[in-house]
């Protein structure tokens, strides 16, 4: 008999059919009704056992955590909170589970041992809702730019070049590290090196796709990225996954209407397609926000907060605006910013982010037109020679979720760019050569794929949202 997945068997309405499932044991009552979770929805499935029908032996081994596979009728509850259960006539332990030392025991436990048991974490609701949601916005974005006309480019995760920007790198070497070779001036000879050269962890797919722009049009990569930033925050990951879409002919206005255009649509996509596992989280926040002080409750339920970005438009604010507005605040003028903004130019922090998107504007904003002096060497230079191109896209709860930019597209604005910041032309020819040859107008924007899985499952760390986070001091698993 061919086994039937849990989600399938609980939208069924067909009663009376012999059935078999396998999965977890949730808990076992009574010695009468095992829930019984397949992963494959959020949901248990009942199985009701005659507890004289076995022996004593086997029921003993029904424990949280067990895998057993399970045979029976499928019926008509009888009990409250389910419209069908099993009618059980078989049972089969697959893999028993000692209760006495199984860490996943059928009560509340904290993210943070959670996170210490990050390979069976997944067996808890809250981490496979999570999960299950990941996985549908990960499909929903695929989707999303294949159904209008991108093509997904593999960019590579190791990269020749230090020049991408983004942040800190870590180094992929073969060399021996206990006695690499040195040159005359004592710095490490990378030409003994696996690649000839100094290779690292790519930053970002983006130089690459912007040639795979100037040749399919419209284009997107979806893999992981890594920083080797010592932050310790909510927010940051030394490994995680980026989108970055880069098309041809789009200036910076196409860019902002494509990034709140793809966001709403993949928003759109879960809110349609993960409907009780968005319900569990907004009940899982909702228990969570009574246990603190009334000022930091959320404001708007988790589905309430979706549906308002899905239906509304985001903000579009320059950045000589934002630092008005930043200036002329109450927590800019009390001090009670950990960075005060005293003038144009300075770089913004998360917290004046936050503060323009929660308590100024209310509402995602894209802040565009950055100093060029706090942006990267390949953002189009304005006509007033300060301001580039640039684009970020800040949500609530998260700050900035989206960078991108309209790229210099000309020659001679870019060689002169990336002298200034000290970027060698060698290393970067091939990325100054599409500026040579056919250059055309093009932009592009980076989003952190866990950042996004954050804000559309309320987790306030991004080590919840990722199956196995590497972090400063933790690749455990
Ligand atoms: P931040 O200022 O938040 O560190 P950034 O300016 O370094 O971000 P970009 O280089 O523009 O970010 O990268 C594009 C996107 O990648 C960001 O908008 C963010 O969503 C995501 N991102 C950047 N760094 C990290 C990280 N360490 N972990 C997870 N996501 C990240
Ligand atoms: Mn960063």
């Amino acid at each position: 008999m061919k086994r039937s997945s849990i989600a399938e068997l609980l939208k069924s309405d067909k009663f009376l059919n012999e059935v078999k499932v396998k999965g977890w044991v949730r808990t076992f009552r009574s010695n009468r009704f095992i829930a019984l979770n397949d992963g494959s929805t959020l949901n248990n499935i009942q199985c009701v056992v005659d507890f004289e029908t076995f022996e004593e032996s086997l029921l003993k081994r029904i424990t949280t955590g067990a895998a057993i596979a399970v045979k029976g009728t499928l019926i008509e509850s009888q009990g409250k909170g389910q419209t069908v259960e099993i009618q059980v006539s078989e049972i089969k332990i697959l893999g028993d589970s000692d209760p006495e030392i199984y860490p996943i025991q059928p009560k509340h436990h904290s993210l943070e041992f959670l996170r210490e048991n990050a390979h069976l974490r997944i067996r808890t609701n809250t981490f496979a809702s999570v999960m299950r949601v990941r996985s549908t916005l990960s499909y929903a974005i695929h989707k999303y730019f294949t159904d209008n006309g991108f093509y997904n480019v593999h960019t590579p995760i190791i990269t020749g070049s230090d020049a991408e920007g983004a942040g800190e790198m870590f180094t992929v070497t073969t060399l021996d590290l206990n006695n690499p070779k040195r040159n005359e001036s004592g710095q490490i000879d990378f030409s003994e090196d696996f690649f000839g050269k100094n290779t690292n962890l790519t930053v970002s797919g983006q130089l690459e796709a912007e040639t795979f722009a100037m040749a399919l049009s419209k284009v997107y990569t979806f893999g992981p990225t890594f920083r080797a930033e010592n932050s310790n925050t909510s927010r940051h990951l030394a490994e995680f996954w980026m989108i970055e879409p880069e098309v041809a002919f789009n200036d910076l206005m196409d860019n902002m209407d494509l990034a709140e255009d793809f966001i709403k649509y993949v928003i759109k996509y879960v809110l349609i397609n993960c409907a009780d596992d968005l319900a569990f989280l907004e009940q899982r926040l909702i228990q969570e926000d009574k246990s603190k002080p009334q000022n930091q409750r959320a404001e708007m339920a988790l589905l309430e907060k979706l549906k308002f970005v899905v239906n509304n438009n985001f903000k579009r604010v320059s950045y000589t605006e934002a630092i008005e507005i930043l200036i002329d605040s109450t927590p800019n003028k009390k001090k009670k910013f950990q960075y005060i903004i005293k003038e144009w130019g300075s770089d913004l922090q998360s917290e004046h982010e936050r503060f323009l998107v929660e308590q100024h504007f209310k509402c995602p904003v894209i802040l565009f037109d950055y100093p060029a002096t706090i942006k990267a060497f390949y953002m189009r230079l304005n006509e007033d020679g300060k301001t580039v191109r640039a684009m970020d896209v800040l949500f609530p709860g998260i700050g900035e979720i989206v960078g991108g930019s309209q790229r210099e597209e000309r020659y001679d604005v870019l060689k002169a760019k990336m002298e200034a910041n000290h970027i060698d032309e060698k290393e970067l020819w091939w990325y100054l050569d599409t500026r040579k040859f056919g250059t055309a107008v093009h932009s592009g924007f980076g989003l952190g794929f866990e950042r996004l899985v954050q804000f559309v499952t309320g987790m306030g760390n991004i080590r919840d949202v990722i199956p196995f986070p590497r972090t400063p001091q933790n690749a455990e698993f």
